[in-house]
Order: C-alpha cells, then sequence, then structure tokens
C-alpha cells in the first residue's frame, strides 16, 4: 500500500467548463452590493469555496450565497460582488442582466 498524499487541490476538475487547475484560493468573503441595501453586506462561506477561474463559475458562487442568507435574499437582485479569497487577491463581480442580449436580425 502506497502511502498517496492527499494534496489533490491543483487537479479540482470544474463541473462546468471541465477546467482542471484553474481554482482560485478559498473565498474568504463575498461583499454583496444590492439596491435594497444601504451598505454592502459580508457573507462569510462556512466551507471554503474554491472557484473556477476559467468560466462563470463565479456568478453561479454568488448567487447561491445570496440565495441562502436571509438579509441578502430579501434585498433583491444583486448588483455587484466583491470576492476576496483568503490569499488577498480580490475580484469585482458584476451582475449578469438578463434581457441585454441583442439581438441579430
Ligand atoms: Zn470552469
Amino acid at each position: 500500500m502506497a502511502d498517496v498524499e492527499n494534496e489533490n487541490e491543483e487537479s479540482l476538475t470544474c463541473g462546468v467548463c471541465r477546467k482542471v487547475g484553474q481554482f482560485t484560493a478559498p473565498v474568504s468573503v463575498i461583499l454583496v452590493f444590492a439596491p435594497g441595501m444601504a451598505k454592502p453586506y459580508p457573507l462569510i462561506p462556512a466551507e471554503d469555496y474554491r472557484v473556477c477561474s476559467a468560466c462563470d463559475a463565479i456568478f453561479t458562487l454568488v448567487n447561491r450565497a445570496v440565495e441562502a442568507h436571509p438579509t441578502t435574499r430579501a434585498a433583491g437582485p444583486w448588483t455587484r460582488a466583491i470576492v476576496v479569497f483568503s490569499d488577498g487577491h480580490g475580484v469585482d463581480v458584476k451582475a449578469k442582466r438578463q434581457g441585454q442580449q441583442v439581438a441579430l436580425a
């Protein structure tokens, strides 16, 4: 029996785009901006969340975090979120709006 190390962090596979090794550091806090709140609301994940940086996975993360919390859920659709990772890196995410697609004639 080989004593295999359980350090597979670099080989996480994205469930959306299936890319490997494109994951961020764990999320420390998500600051949520919504019209219904006077100040951005900080959401702190209970577990380590890493997101794929190669696709739109971060939008799913913010959507899930906002819907999981009564305060942000009651504030209505989020417009912006700042996701800060445990390595100090941050990402400013603007909400995608439905209905802004350009119609092709
Ligand atoms: Zn991905």
